[in-house]
């Protein structure tokens, strides 16, 4: 007597409504030989694709005990039917069960495949199947664009490529004409030599021909079971001719591909929307990231420093010993650097040289001075938009800064920019310390171009220049100030009455004898040379003491040539700040943004137009995260269909859920590739926030929203896996329903 192979003893199955219960199976005791062809009939609604599922091992059922090959199956948690649904069932449905997206062979061999073949033996029999249901001639052809009769026929094909011992067919022919159905029955008759075939038919007729025995169903129990002819011996067992049957699936990712590539239009669209949500992701997240600064919400005031320029950041030693060549090397290799200038001070300091635009004058003439004021021959208003002092870069920086002409060798020779003057001109140009000296010390000075420049801006002064503005300013607590004056002769001071005698005393301590020196007042310099104007609060003897005019060849003499122990650098842009300076501060230094220093009165406008944008980022990622989510909810509930067709071939639910975890890499993959790629076009083609947001962002934080956007993959993938599960594997589900239900129980 031949082996069952399946023994099922007073099955029952409950279908649990929210409301209600419904009996799916009442008690079914039957069993089944290899070699049968049983057609099942009944009314609708009588349990038949129910008993269907639960013979197929995709639905689980609550009473009795079916017996697969003599073994039990009442203790098989979902691995277990996974397995059993893998290498001993082929599932037909009248919704054919064929992926429409895929090609009629690739819908063969991915079954083949999913049972474990490796793909050159999947191809040949992929071949055999589709010839023998006569669908070889249309193999490339999309199965959505099948008639009915060929989708029955490749689902059939599918079914038989799978070489499981258990085929069952739910109504395969309900879709189709007479003439198809007979063909279908026929094939499944003869796959039924060596198989069990159970038909689910509501046309007995059509299987009359054919089959072994007929079972009929009503309300869920058999109430026929009759033989009509002797079912045939088996020859060899289909299934066992799998030689790697139970390879382990690493199938993740071609199921994945199978996915994406059936559906090519959906996959495009949800690959665009990955971009749009990365670019957004990039775009949001990045302008949250500048507007987290708030310096910007905040008024510069030049308390700290005159020139707040945004990019400048000032660097001094620690020790307050004067920088070396190497040290400006070293600080001029920080990355973002652009230049450096080494006279800090002089920086505070603007110049003049375009009436109307930098300066006005506003006093000529003689004024009748209060007592213990001097005489104002000329006084100007220097506009508060006046460039600041820059001197000419360090050799060897110069060499391509210099682009005529040579750099300035005296205080009265300066680098203009090309357009700006040219060669030889003689320029007026008024030097304003509005920081360093009391209200500030004005000086006219005729100055030659000696230099263009093609790439800085306005003038470029000597180091003689920078130097004299450091001096004075750190002679504030000093005593003796230097300002060179062309007109004053070599060996030879000019200073106030008040000062003379101890001009008198630095003579005759510190200097040669042959050097001697001249008393007068500042305005009898004339207007033209030099003029120096100080507010009445200021003028005092105290200041007027230290301030000597030399000659330019014995300014470096007196004042010295050492270098400032404070320099000012200049970055590309204020959004690399934070990383200049810590890298300064690596090298070991001190250094500070004056921007930021003079940044401390919050605008408050300012101030609630950093929280709006905020806000609208904060929202619009909000927005994209749930987009990204439903999306890809909205896309696996598409593919739902398609992974229980698979599941019905073999597809497990470990290989089920990696092939999501890779589409889901996939498409957020191409999407943050497309979508940096459009944020860098923007980028680079002049977009502003986009450009001001990209030198904002440093690599982690690229790698932070890159983390971000997954994130919102990741937490969609959490509900897609449940419904997969759910949906598709109720196997797995099952036992998560009882989790809960015991939960409620105990509440
Ligand atoms: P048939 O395939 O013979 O038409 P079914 O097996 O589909 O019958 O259904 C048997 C009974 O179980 C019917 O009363 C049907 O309403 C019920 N049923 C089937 N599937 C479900 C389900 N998913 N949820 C609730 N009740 C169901
Ligand atoms: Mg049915």
């Amino acid at each position: 007597m031949e082996r069952k192979i399946l023994e099922l003893t007073d099955i029952k199955k409950y279908y649990a409504g929210s409301q209600s219960v419904v009996m799916g199976l009442d008690g079914i005791n039957l069993s089944f030989s290899r070699g049968e062809f049983v057609a099942i009939t009944g009314e609708s609604g009588s349990g038949k694709s129910t008993l269907a599922h639960v013979i197929g091992g995709i639905l689980p059922y609550e009473n009795g005990e079916m017996f697969f090959n003599g073994g039990r199956t009442s203790h098989y948690d979902a691995l277990d039917w996974e397995q059993y649904r893998r290498d001993n069932i082929s599932f037909i449905s009248q919704n054919y069960g064929i992926l429409p997206g895929a090609s009629v062979l690739r819908n063969v061999t991915s079954a083949l495949l999913l049972s474990g073949m490796d793909k050159k033996s999947a191809h040949s029999a992929a071949e055999d199947i589709l010839r023998e249901v006569e669908l070889w001639e249309i193999r490339r052809r999309r199965a959505a664009k099948l008639s009915s009769g060929q989708k029955q026929r490749l689902s059939i094909a599918r079914a038989l490529a799978k070489p499981a011992p258990i085929l069952i067919a739910d109504e395969p022919t309900g879709n189709l004409d007479a003439e198809n159905s007979a063909k279908i029955i026929e094939l499944l008759a003869k796959v039924a030599r060596d198989r069990l075939v159970l038909l689910i038919t509501h046309e007995f007729s059509e299987a009359e021909g054919y089959a072994t025995r007929h079972i009929v169903l009503r309300d869920g129990n058999v109430v026929s079971d009759v033989p009509l002819r002797p079912a045939s011996e088996p020859e060899n067992t289909p299934s066992v001719l799998m030689a790697e049957k139970n390879k382990k699936q690493k199938l993740g990712l071609y199921v994945a591909g199978l996915q994406i590539g059936s559906r090519p239009i959906w996959s495009f669209i949800v690959g665009l929307i990955f971009a749009l949500t990365a670019f957004a992701v990039f775009a949001f997240l990045g302008v949250f990231i500048i507007n987290l600064d708030d310096t910007s919400t905040y008024v510069y005031n030049s308390k700290a420093f005159e020139n707040g320029d945004m990019s400048r950041i000032v660097v001094s030693t620690v020790d307050g010993e004067p920088m070396t060549d190497e040290d400006y090397e070293k600080l001029l290799s920080v990355r973002y650097v652009k230049d450096l200038e080494r006279n800090d001070m002089a920086v505070d300091v603007r110049y003049a040289y375009r009436e109307g635009i930098d300066f006005e004058t506003v006093y000529q003439g003689e004024s009748n001075s209060q007592a213990g004021e001097y005489n104002v021959t000329e006084l100007y208003r220097i506009s508060v938009n006046a460039p600041f002092i820059r001197t000419v870069p360090l050799l060897p920086g110069n060499a391509e800064f210099i682009r005529d002409g040579r750099a300035p060798q005296t205080f009265f020779e300066v680098v203009a920019e090309r357009g700006v003057a040219k060669l030889g001109d003689i320029i007026d140009i008024i030097l304003c310390d509005n920081k360093h000296w009391g209200a500030g010390v004005f000086m006219k000075v005729k100055m030659e171009v000696v230099g263009l420049t093609d790439v800085g801006k306005g003038l470029y002064f000597s180091d003689q220049v920078g130097r004299m503005f450091s001096n004075i300013a750190l002679s504030a607590n000093k005593d003796n100030m230097y300002i060179p004056d062309a007109k004053v002769e070599k060996g030879t001071f000019i200073c106030a009455e008040s000062a003379v005698e101890k001009f008198r005393q630095l003579i005759e301590n510190e200097l040669p004898p042959e050097w001697t020196f001249d008393v007068s007042d500042p305005e009898s310099f004339g207007s033209d040379t030099l003029t120096l104007t100080w507010s009445r609060k200021y003028h005092t003897v105290k200041y007027m003491s230290k301030l000597y005019i030399v000659s330019p060849e014995d300014y470096d003499v007196l004042a010295g040539t050492e270098n400032s122990s404070q320099v000012s650098v200049f970055i590309d842009d204020y959004a690399y700040t934070d990383r200049v300076l810590g890298d300064i501060h690596k090298l070991g230094f001190v250094a500070a943004s004056p921007y930021r220093l003079g940044a401390t009165t919050q605008d408050e406008t300012l101030a609630a137009e950093r929280m709006q944008t905020l806000e609208i980022c904060v929202t619009a990622l909000v927005v994209v995260f749930a987009l990204q989510v439903l999306l890809l909810i909205a896309m696996f509930a598409v593919q739902t269909e398609s992974f229980k067709t698979l599941s019905n071939i073999g597809l497990t639910g470990r290989t089920a859920r990696m092939s999501i975890l890779w589409q889901i890499l996939i498409f957020t993959a191409i999407g943050q590739a497309a979508g940096a790629l459009a944020i860098f076009i923007c980028g680079y083609n002049g977009v502003e926030r986009i450009e001001e947001m990209l030198r904002y962002l440093p690599a982690v934080y690229v790698i932070l929203l890159s983390a971000v956007h997954i994130a919102a993959s990741a937490l969609a993938a959490i509900f897609v896996l449940r419904s997969i599960d759910k949906h598709v594997y109720p196997m797995a589900w099952k036992n998560r329903d009882l989790v809960i239900d015991e939960k409620e129980d105990a509440k």
